[in-house]
């Protein structure tokens, strides 16, 4: 027997009962998005690796083992997108989107990263970026923030997703506090596990991100990034907090973030789910990063920007049981009760789909008894099934069923159908 080949491991396939709830998600998604006027922006799914090596950062875990990197016939070296930020500052460089202006841009998307795959962490995932240009105030942090969050409330997640924020200041701040971490961490050598060692060495902020949970009050011992901000970051971060609590917007100031991506400075955030998700709380995450344009051959721009994972959003949702039980997959449905009625039932589908462009109308087709069909309209949780047959056609009438409701059946006309559909949806 021939074997049947399976979907790549922690790539997911969204079924049918699936797919309603990921249409409902991004529908809420595009809606805050759009009443903050930003514009979506599309690209590519493969890149040059260049392209993510020179933006990510070497030493992150990213570059060093989650890419799905591959030379192609031509020889080039090619990368399937880990994230969407590089990708958004290329295109918009590529296309003078950045010259002297300001950009508020979105996008949605699958992005690859080869991780373990665990609930919540795929191999292929989906994210909603935000990504605005050339801003250099805490207006515009405040502004991407606050987005976020009513998208959160959008959904009513306000109370499960508690808001992050913290302030990585710039890199001069950054080297000054790198030697006062390795200066606090290396009389602990014996207690660190082998990245965290590797780390010290290499990034020693990224052992701040340790998941290791033996070594984490050593981190909530280690001296703070915080303390070692310069004057304007100070300055800037305060401002961003005061507008925060002007929007009603909680906030933890966490110390904690330094976020995976090298490319951030200042304002960095993260909101993270109590309980829900596992060791994968943290459902968006994003910050400041005025380096990244010219970093990539820009002119210096200020930027922001983050990244919103939709499986962990669609995980919280149905914990949260956010989703109406059970899904319909119609709204009217068309039984035939005679083979002689399958055309007029044909047009009659086609008749109504035109004229109630909204309403999800389904025809049954192939062979089925009557009772076969009302089944199928009853698992559809169609409000209405139409029947057409012998009677029907003589007298160019439909019998409309109410499914949902107790409302006697009746036998009408089509213009009467039509008004009395158009009402009810
Ligand atoms: P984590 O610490 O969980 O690995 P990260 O810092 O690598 O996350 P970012 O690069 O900041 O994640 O991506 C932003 C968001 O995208 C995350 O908060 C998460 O919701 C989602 N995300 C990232 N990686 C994955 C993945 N492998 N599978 C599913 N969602 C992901
Ligand atoms: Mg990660």
């Amino acid at each position: 027997m021939t074997s049947i080949i399976k979907a790549i491991r922690g790539m997911n396939d969204v079924l049918p009962d699936q797919s309603d709830r990921w249409q409902a998600v991004e529908s809420i998604l595009k809606r805050v998005v759009h009443s903050y006027a930003y514009h979506e922006i599309r690209f590519p799914v493969l890149e040059q690796t260049a392209l993510f090596k020179r933006c990510i950062g070497d030493v992150t875990d990213i570059i060093e083992k989650e890419m799905y990197s591959f030379q192609d016939r031509n020889g080039d070296e090619l990368s399937l997108r880990p994230e969407g930020t590089a990708c958004c500052v290329r295109a918009a460089l590529e296309h003078g989107l950045l010259y002297h202006q300001t950009q508020r841009l979105w996008y949605m998307g699958a992005f690859y990263r080869h991780e373990r795959p665990q609930k919540g962490r795929y191999r292929q995932f989906h994210q909603l970026g935000i990504e605005s240009f050339g801003v250099p105030s805490p207006d515009m942090d405040a502004e991407v923030i606050a987005l976020s969050s009513d998208i959160f409330n959008a959904f009513g997640l306000g109370d499960v997703l508690k808001l992050h924020v913290n302030s990585i200041g710039t890199v001069k701040a950054r080297q000054a506090y790198r030697s006062a971490l390795v200066d606090y961490f290396t009389p602990y050598h014996a207690e660190l596990d082998a990245d965290s060692v590797r780390r010290l060495k290499t990034n020693p902020l990224r052992l701040l991100d340790s998941k290791d949970p033996a070594i984490q009050p050593l981190i909530h011992r280690a001296p703070k990034l915080l303390d070692f901000l310069e004057e304007h970051s100070q300055q800037h971060f305060d401002y961003v907090l005061s507008y925060l609590e002007a929007f009603g917007i909680s906030y933890t100031v966490d110390p904690y973030i330094v976020r995976g991506l090298d490319y951030y400075n200042d304002t960095v955030f993260e909101w993270v789910a109590d309980d829900g998700l596992g060791a994968q709380s943290t459902v968006c995450a994003g910050g400041r990063y005025d380096a990244l344009v010219s970093q990539l051959g820009g002119s210096s721009t200020p930027a922001f920007g983050f990244g919103l994972g939709i499986e962990r959003l669609l995980l919280l949702l149905e914990a949260q049981e956010f989703f109406q039980q059970p899904v319909s997959t119609a709204d009217v449905y068309i039984i035939v009760a005679m083979d002689k009625a399958r055309i007029e039932a044909g047009v009659l589908a086609n008749t109504l789909r035109r004229s109630l462009p909204h309403v999800r109308i389904a025809l049954h087709c192939g062979e089925g008894s009557l009772k076969s069909q009302f089944k199928k309209a009853d698992k559809s949780h169609a409000r209405f099934a139409l029947v057409l047959g012998e009677e029907e056609l003589q007298h160019h009438k439909i019998t409309l069923k109410y499914l949902r409701e107790s409302v006697e059946q009746r036998c009408v006309r089509l213009d009467e159908l039509v008004s009395i559909l158009k009402d009810y949806f």
